[in-house]
C-alpha cells in the first residue's frame, strides 16, 4: 500500500470511528429521552443517563459558555461537554487547519457522502440538471457568504448585545438546559418547515459539493477563521507541478489547489486528499511555517495533521472527564421535571 493510500485509509478509519461514536450517542439519547419525557401512568422506562457527546452539536450554547468562562463565571456546568469539544475544535484549528471538519464531524462526513452520491449520479446520468459541480470563483464566494453572515449575527448577539449576566441567565434557563432534547425533537418530530429546510439541505448537498459546510455552517466558518493561524498547510512545489489538476478535482472543499503556493483557505480541512491524488512525488507536501521562502519552511510528516486532531480531541475528553468537566451537573430529578413540564405537560 502506498503512503497516500495509507493516509486515505487512516482518514476513513477516523471518520468511521467518529461516526460510530455519534450513532451510539444517538441511541443513548433515544433511551434517555424516553425516560426523561415519560409522563404516563406507572413508573415508565427505567432511568437512562444523558449522553454528553451530543452537546457537541450545541455550538451557540458553547459559544455563550465560552464568553462566560472568559468573563470569570467558571466552566459551564449545564453542557460542559459542548464547551470542551468547542475548545478542542478551536485548538485543533489553530494548529492543524480545520481538521475537526475533515476527520471528526459526522455532519461533514454526511455532506461528503451526499456529494459523492451526486458526483456518481452525474457520471451515470450525464448531469441531468446541467449544473456545474465546480462553480466558478465568484459563485463559490457567494456560496460561502451565508455562513459568515450567520456567524456574524451569532457573535454580535453573544459578544455585543448580551452581558455576562444575561448569558448566565440564558445558560441556566430551562430552554438551554433542554436544548439537546429540542434538537432531538427537531429531527425526530420535524415540523413542515423543518422538513422543507432539511430537504433543501439534502438536495443541495447532492447537487453542490459541500452545500451545507461551505454555505451555511457557522461553526465551520468560525473554525475556518481560526485556521488562518495554523502553521501547518499543504504547499505546492511549482517547479515540479504538471498542472494536471488532480489535486483540485480530489479536494472535497473545492479549493483550486493547482493554483496555490500555500493552501491557506479557511475551507481547507487538512484531509490530504489533494496530496494523495497528486501523481508527482513531493510536489504537494505538508509544511510548517507561514513564510514563503522555502528555506524557512519545515517539512512535516503528512500524518501530523490527523495526529494533532485526534490527540487534541482525545486529550480534551480525558482531561474534562477526570476533572469533572464532561458530565452535566444537572440531576436526574431536575432533568425529568424539566422534560415533563416542557415536552409532556398534562
Ligand atoms: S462545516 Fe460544520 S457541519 Fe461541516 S464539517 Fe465543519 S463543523 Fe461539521
Ligand atoms: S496534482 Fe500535483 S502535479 Fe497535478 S496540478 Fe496538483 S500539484 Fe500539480
Ligand atoms: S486543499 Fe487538500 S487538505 Fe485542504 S481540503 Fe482540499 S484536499 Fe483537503
Amino acid at each position: 500500500m502506498t503512503a497516500p493510500e495509507r493516509m486515505r485509509l487512516l482518514r476513513v478509519c477516523i471518520q468511521t470511528l467518529a461516526a460510530a461514536l455519534f450513532i451510539a450517542a444517538l441511541w443513548d439519547f433515544y433511551q434517555y429521552f424516553n425516560w426523561a419525557s415519560y409522563n404516563g401512568p406507572g413508573e415508565g422506562p427505567p432511568f437512562y443517563p444523558r449522553p454528553a457527546l451530543l452537546e457537541a452539536f450545541l455550538p451557540a450554547s458553547a459559544l455563550a459558555a465560552a464568553k462566560n468562562f472568559f468573563s470569570g463565571y467558571g466552566f459551564d456546568s449545564v453542557h460542559p461537554a459542548g464547551l470542551t469539544v468547542f475548545f478542542a475544535a478551536v485548538l485543533i484549528s489553530l494548529t492543524a487547519r480545520k481538521s475537526f471538519c475533515g476527520y471528526l464531524c459526522p455532519a461533514g462526513l454526511l455532506c461528503e457522502l451526499l456529494s459523492r452520491l451526486g458526483a456518481s449520479a452525474d457520471k451515470k446520468l450525464g448531469s441531468p440538471l446541467g449544473l456545474p459541480r465546480r462553480p466558478g470563483k465568484l459563485i463559490s464566494l457567494l456560496i460561502s457568504c451565508p455562513k459568515y453572515i450567520l456567524l456574524a449575527g451569532i457573535l454580535w448577539v453573544i459578544f455585543a448585545r448580551l452581558s455576562p449576566e444575561d448569558l448566565r441567565a440564558f445558560l441556566d434557563s430551562p430552554y438551554n438546559k433542554t436544548l439537546d432534547s429540542r434538537i432531538w425533537l427537531f429531527f425526530t418530530q420535524p415540523s413542515q418547515e423543518a422538513l422543507i429546510g432539511l430537504g433543501v439541505i439534502f438536495a443541495g448537498s447532492i447537487l453542490t459539493p459541500g452545500f451545507w459546510c461551505r454555505g451555511f455552517c457557522p461553526y465551520g466558518a468560525l473554525l475556518g477563521l481560526f485556521s488562518f493561524l495554523s502553521p501547518l498547510a499543504v504547499r505546492r512545489d511549482k517547479t515540479n507541478c504538471t498542472y494536471c489538476r488532480r489535486c483540485t478535482r480530489a479536494c472535497p472543499a473545492r479549493i483550486a489547489v493547482h493554483e496555490a503556493a500555500r493552501v491557506s483557505s479557511p475551507e481547507c480541512r487538512g484531509c490530504l486528499e489533494c496530496v494523495a491524488a497528486c501523481p508527482v512525488e513531493g510536489c504537494l507536501k505538508v509544511q510548517a511555517g507561514y513564510r514563503s521562502e522555502k528555506k524557512r519552511l519545515r517539512r512535516a510528516p503528512v500524518w501530523l495533521i490527523p495526529l494533532l486532531c485526534v490527540a487534541a480531541m482525545g486529550a480534551a475528553y480525558f482531561l474534562a472527564l477526570y476533572s469533572g468537566h464532561w458530565h452535566s451537573q444537572m440531576t436526574p430529578l431536575e432533568l425529568k421535571t424539566l422534560h415533563r413540564d416542557i415536552f409532556m405537560p398534562n
